[in-house]
């Protein structure tokens, strides 16, 4: 499916449909009745019971409101890595709505990635490369004091140690600067940084230094996406995005 196909909201509409982000339910929810038809544009009614109902109950939609042909391409923007900011001007949506999408996609990619219901503070990132590929791993335990006695190359307030323990590359992602590590702080250098994890470092690294990205949450979904599409691609994550919606 190409994205820039679709020429209007019910075009759209039916792509979600299709895929499964919205669903009908044909069932009415109060009495379980079958016998339902469509009244007005979004909205059902049950014969049985007389009750009304928006079709887009139980779907994203209700939470978030939005056509869905912008909704579609803020999607989109969004696994191509587009900043809040462009993605709100480009296509006339407020910055809040594009922000409450971006959040609740990072929220359920933590679930789905690492089974995680929010970062903390204080938390790293192992990397692996191994025959499957690259794992990343959500790490909590932290050991501070061994690692103050290695050397760690940093990018804003991330601390990257290579072959640390078991993983190719150890990230360590903190909310405030942590002293005993910045003594053995050096600058990034990715030259001897393995070739399939080079193109991840590169990018966060121009990231935080252009200061477009901050907080931890941002940092931590901007490696996963950078991940993903190197290794899957753009639409791979689009497609991500959009599976991880499809349940309230
Ligand atoms: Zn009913």
């Amino acid at each position: 499916m190409n994205i820039e196909e679709l020429k209007n909201d019910l075009e759209a509409e039916k792509f979600l449909f299709d895929i499964g982000v919205l669903k009908i339910n044909e069932v009415c929810p109060y009495c379980e009745s079958t016998e339902i038809y469509s009244i007005r544009r979004n909205h059902f009614k049950c014969k049985s019971c007389r009750r009304e109902w928006s079709k887009y109950n139980g779907t994203i939609f209700k939470d978030i409101r939005i056509k869905p042909l912008k909704f579609v391409k803020i999607i989109h923007e969004l696994s191509k890595g587009s900043l809040i900011k462009r993605i709100s001007e480009d296509l006339e949506v407020s910055y809040n709505t594009v922000l409450k999408i971006k959040t609740l996609i990072l929220k359920r990619l933590l679930k789905k990635l690492f089974n995680i219901d929010e970062v903390k503070s204080l938390f790293s990132v192992g990397i692996e490369i191994n025959e499957n590929g690259i794992d990343l791993n959500y790490v909590e335990n932290i050991n501070l004091e061994e690692l103050s006695t290695l050397k760690n190359e940093k990018i804003g307030r991330l601390y990257i140690f290579k072959n640390y323990d078991i993983y190719d590359l150890y990230i360590v992602f903190s909310e405030k600067i942590i002293k005993s590590l910045e003594k053995n702080s050096v600058k990034l250098n990715l030259k001897d940084v393995r070739v399939e994890l080079r193109m991840l470092l590169k990018n966060i690294s121009e990231k935080v230094s252009k200061g477009k990205i901050t907080n931890v949450d941002t940092l931590l979904f901007t490696l996963v996406q950078t991940h993903f599409i190197n290794y899957h691609g753009n639409d791979k994550l689009f497609y991500l995005f959009l599976e991880i919606l499809k349940h309230k």
